[in-house]
């Protein structure tokens, strides 16, 4: 049974307006009611929870800030940060799930779209009757995407499309995918690419041990012919798909804080309920000092986050500011899950407590949308007017 209670140690819910704190509530039932049940057995099983897709799009979480007339929620940012927050209470790989559909599929064609476009996807991706993946990452480019190597011609009437990517989150089950590749010019454009297109396949990448529930895959084009249509057509060059990466790590900044609650969470309670040297654990200097700090990181966390949310809906957050929240949570909530790991003993590495679960999903949650290092390299370039990436 899933008996969490999140900490609000400076009350902060005096910050959310009624609808938001409403918002945050229906998904943390949902979380409990839906997800709590099966994901330790999914994770177990590296299997995707298929059937949850259009529970997602049901409940909103599939585009919350996207306008209502293509089937989003028109929600503001507060409102998406504490969606993201409460799935990812739930598990890292669900949350991963709906920030791609969210931020790196649907705010894409929302953004850069053309109207078509926007009426054929937006609403089958908000109510989860169809999933979508973004490409970026490639084999041979991480880091640095800007030296991607995927590339498509101008065939006249149509795109020729080759290349591959790596990494991507819900390929293998994805209907459309939003692609990132150089034309003929060596410029980058988004495309959209339809499952079921000749010479288009995404095999899925098997035995991770991070994310397991969450489904992960490559993306392979061999000559793929892409309707010139399916071209994005209000963006031209790498800042298309920073700018989706700026919205999926603020979702990942909020995020993190449920991975970390969590963990908080059921290490306070075992700490309470563990006996030892006749005391409860809890009892112990050691562990009230892990406990202490452990709530003043997720206080600052839920600090910056919130901040960072009024930034973004005012249409001031900076892509340094989002980088300052992604790498502090995620650090923080991984932090969290390895002593609240030490505080649930040996019984801490079983799936009877969901520690080792987010311990292990935060270990990609903190390398990819930006690396821990490459966020502290973006901060430094913003202090000293120096990138220091090459
Ligand atoms: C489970 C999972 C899901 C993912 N989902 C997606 C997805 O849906 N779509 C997508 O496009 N990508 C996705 N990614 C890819 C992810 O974004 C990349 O893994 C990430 O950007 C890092 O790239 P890399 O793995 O190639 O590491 P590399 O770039 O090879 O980095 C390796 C190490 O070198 C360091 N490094 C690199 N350059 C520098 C530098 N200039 N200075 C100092 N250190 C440096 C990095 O910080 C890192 O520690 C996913 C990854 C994972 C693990």
């Amino acid at each position: 049974m899933d008996r969490f209670e999140a900490p609000d140690f400076y009350q902060l819910d005096d910050l959310l307006t009624d609808e938001q704190k409403l918002i945050r509530n229906s998904i943390r039932d949902f979380v409990k009611k839906e997800l709590s049940p099966i994901i330790e057995d999914c994770a177990q099983k590296s299997s995707f929870p298929k059937h949850l897709v259009k529970k997602f799009g049901d409940i909103g979480l599939f585009g919350p800030t996207i306008p209502v007339e293509y089937g989003g929620g028109g929600l503001d940012y507060i409102s998406y940060g504490l969606m993201m927050q409460e799935i990812e209470r739930g598990d890292s790989g669900m949350r991963s799930c709906v920030s791609v559909q969210g931020s790196l599929v649907m705010h894409p064609i929302n953004k850069f779209g053309s109207e078509e476009q926007k009426k054929k996807y937006l609403p089958k991706l908000a109510s989860g009757e169809m999933l979508g993946c973004f490409g970026l990452t490639e084999p041979d480019h991480g880091s640095n995407p800007s030296g991607m190597l995927t590339h498509f011609k101008d065939m006249g009437d149509h795109y020729l499309l080759n290349g591959a990517k790596m990494w991507i989150t819900n390929s293998p089950l994805a209907d459309i995918a939003v692609v990132w590749a150089k034309n003929e010019k060596g410029r980058v454009h988004g495309l959209i690419v339809e499952k079921g297109m000749k010479g288009f396949s995404a095999p899925e990448i098997h035995n991770k041990w991070s994310l397991r529930a969450s489904i992960t895959g490559e993306l392979v084009f061999d000559n793929v012919k892409v309707p010139k249509e399916n071209l994005l057509p209000g963006v031209d060059g790498l800042k298309g798909p920073m700018s989706c990466l700026d919205s999926a790590r603020f979702g990942i900044a909020w995020g993190a804080i449920g991975a970390a609650m969590d963990c908080y969470d059921s290490a306070k309670r075992y700490s309470l309920e563990r006996i030892q040297f006749e005391k409860p654990i809890a009892a112990f200097q050691l562990t009230q000092k892990k406990l202490a700090e452990m709530l003043t990181e997720i206080t600052k966390a839920q600090l910056l986050a919130w901040r960072l949310g009024v930034l973004k809906n005012q249409g001031k957050a900076t892509t340094p500011q989002i980088s300052m929240a992604k790498r502090n949570n995620v650090n923080m909530a991984l932090q969290i899950a390895r002593e609240a790991r030490q505080i649930h003993g040996g019984m801490g590495i079983t799936g009877e407590y969901p520690i080792m679960r987010h311990m292990m999903n935060l270990e990609s949650v903190i390398t990819y949308e930006g690396t821990h290092d490459i966020h502290l390299l973006i901060l430094g370039q913003e202090i000293t007017g120096i990138p220091a990436f090459k």
